[in-house]
C-alpha cells in the first residue's frame, strides 16, 4: 500500500500529519464529501502495460480512473479528444457530460474512449459524494457478483484438436477462481482450429492480417464437423455442472450458424456467441440473428462491439437473440449497460457483459455494473491482470478476486479501487511520466 490516495491533498502533507490522515481515509468506507461545486480541471490518457488508462482530474483533489481494452493501445488521440468538452464540467452531472461527448463515438474500437470517460466520471461522483458507484446507479440487487472464465487468459494451450478442447476445458474448470461458467473459442474466432483441416469453409484465409476476425463464408462438411466435434470434446469436460459458451465468429452464414446450433442442442450450452456478426462488425443486423435465434433451442448470444443503446434496439424489440454481451469498456459506460440490461429484461433476454481485456479497473467496473443489474444477468467475462504486475499497481482490490466462482460486491467509494502511484510509475513511458502529476 502507497502512502498516495485519489484525495491528492494527502499527498501534500509530510510525517506523521500525511499517516494520520491516510490512516483515517484507510478507516473509513466514506471519505469527505466534495464541498460546493466541484470541476474537471484536466483529462489525461497513459498507456499502462497495453492499457489506455483515463484519468480525470478535478479542482477537489478528486481524481477519477477509467480503463479501455488492453487490445487498444493506439486510443489516447482518441480520448484526448474529448478534453475541450469535459474542461470546467461538473463531473457529477455524468447525464450531461455523456449527452454531449457519446454523439461522436462509435462501434468497437471508438466508443472505447467515451466509455472509458464515463467510467472515470461515476468514479468520481462516487468519491465525491462517499458512495460506491453501484448506489449511484440505483443500488444493489446483487451481493455478489458471477465472472466467468475464458480459455484466452486462463490458458497457453492453442485449441485445434478435439483433444487440445478438452485439455484447455479441464484446466479452466480447474482454475483457482471456481469458475462456474466458462467460454471457449470455435469456428472463425479460432484461427488455429479453422487451419487445423484442410478447406474448412469455402472462402480466403485472411490469417496473419490484422484486424483479427476477417475469415467469413460458408462452412464444409469437415468443416462444420470439426466444430461440433470440438464442442463435443469441451463439453465432455465441463459436464452439467459447469456452464459452458462458445465465442463462434463472426462470419458464419445463416444456414451455416443453424446447422451447428441445432447440433449442439443436446449439450444444453450457455449461448453460442457472434455467428453472424461481434467483434469489429460495426453494425448488429438484427434480423439475420432473428433467423437464427428462431429457428434452435440454443441461446443465441451477440453485442460486444455495439455502441450506445440505440444501437441495441432492435435486436432487444424484435427478440433477436438470447443473450446479449456488451462491454462496458465500448458500450458507452456503466450507466449505458445497466439502461441495456433493463430494456432487455423487459423482453426476455438475458445479459453477460464482455469484458476480457478490460483490465483491473474494468473488473472494478463491472462489479458496481453487476450489483445493480436485474435478474436477467448472468455473469461477465473476467479480466485477469496482464501483465500480472498490475496486481501490484492498484490497490483495493479484494484479494484473492473471485472466490468460488463468485465477486462479493465491495462498498468503498467510488470505483473502490485506485492507483498506488509510486508503484504504477515505474511502468509509465517517458512519455507518460506525468500523468499522476
Ligand atoms: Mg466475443
Amino acid at each position: 500500500m502507497g502512502n498516495w490516495t485519489r484525495r491528492g491533498f494527502i499527498g501534500s502533507l509530510s510525517g506523521a500529519a500525511a499517516a494520520t490522515a491516510f490512516a483515517a481515509q484507510e478507516r473509513s468506507s466514506s471519505p469527505v464529501p466534495a464541498k460546493g461545486k466541484i470541476k474537471i480541471t484536466d483529462l489525461k490518457c497513459a498507456i499502462i502495460g497495453r492499457n489506455p488508462v483515463v484519468r480525470i482530474v478535478t479542482d477537489q483533489g478528486i481524481s477519477g480512473y477509467g480503463e479501455a481494452e488492453s487490445a487498444k493501445p493506439y486510443l489516447k488521440p482518441m480520448v484526448l479528444f474529448y478534453k475541450d468538452y469535459l474542461l470546467g464540467e461538473d463531473p457529477t452531472d455524468v447525464n450531461r457530460i455523456l449527452l454531449k461527448i457519446r454523439r461522436m463515438g462509435a462501434f468497437k474500437p471508438w466508443g472505447a474512449a467515451v466509455s472509458a470517460i464515463e467510467i472515470a466520471l461515476w468514479d468520481i461522483a462516487g468519491q465525491a459524494a462517499g458512495l460506491p458507484v453501484y448506489k449511484l446507479l440505483g443500488g444493489k440487487i446483487h451481493d455478489r457478483v458471477r465472472p466467468y472464465g475464458n480459455s484466452e487468459n486462463n490458458s497457453k494451450l492453442v485449441l485445434r484438436t478435439p483433444q487440445d478442447y478438452a485439455e484447455v476445458a479441464s484446466e479452466v474448470k480447474a482454475a483457482k477462481e471456481g469458475y462456474t461458467l466458462i467460454k471457449l473459442p470455435v469456428g472463425f474466432h479460432n484461427d488455429a482450429m479453422m487451419r487445423s483441416i484442410p478447406d474448412a469453409w469455402y472462402g480466403q484465409q485472411w490469417a496473419g492480417r490484422m484486424p483479427p476476425y476477417m475469415d467469413r463464408g460458408m462452412m464444409t462438411q469437415p468443416g462444420i464437423d470439426h466444430v461440433i466435434a470440438c464442442v463435443e470434446a469441451a463439453k465432455k469436460v465441463t459436464g452439467a455442472e459447469v456452464g459452458l459458451a462458445f465465442d463462434c465468429g463472426p462470419g458464419w452464414t445463416p444456414k451455416d450458424a443453424i446447422r451447428l446450433a441445432r447440433a449442439v442442442e443436446p449439450y444444453d450450452l450457455a449461448w453460442l456467441e457472434d455467428l453472424i456478426t461481434g467483434d469489429y462488425a460495426p453494425y448488429p443486423n438484427a434480423q439475420v440473428f432473428k433467423e437464427v435465434t428462431d429457428s434452435t433451442s440454443t441461446r443465441i448470444h451477440t453485442g460486444e462491439e455495439i455502441y450506445l443503446r440505440e444501437n441495441f434496439k432492435d435486436l432487444i424489440e424484435t427478440q433477436a437473440v438470447n443473450v446479449l454481451g456488451p462491454d462496458p469498456e465500448d458500450v458507452g459506460g456503466i450507466a449505458e449497460l445497466k439502461w441495456i440490461a433493463e430494456y432487455a429484461n423487459l423482453h426476455g433476454i438475458q445479459v453477460a457483459p464482455h469484458g476480457i481485456f478490460d483490465g483491473l479497473f474494468g473488473v472494478a467496473a463491472q462489479v458496481h455494473l453487476g450489483a445493480v443489474c436485474p435478474q436477467n444477468y448472468i455473469a461477465f467475462e473476467y479480466a485477469k491482470a496482464q501483465p500480472e504486475w498490475w496486481t501490484d499497481i492498484v490497490d483495493g482490490l479484494p484479494d484473492p478476486i473471485v472466490k468460488n466462482g463468485y465477486i462479493d460486491v465491495w462498498d468503498k467509494p467510488g470505483l473502490g479501487i485506485t492507483f498506488n502511484v509510486r508503484a504504477a510509475k515505474a511502468h509509465l513511458s517517458e512519455e507518460d511520466r506525468t500523468f499522476f502529476d
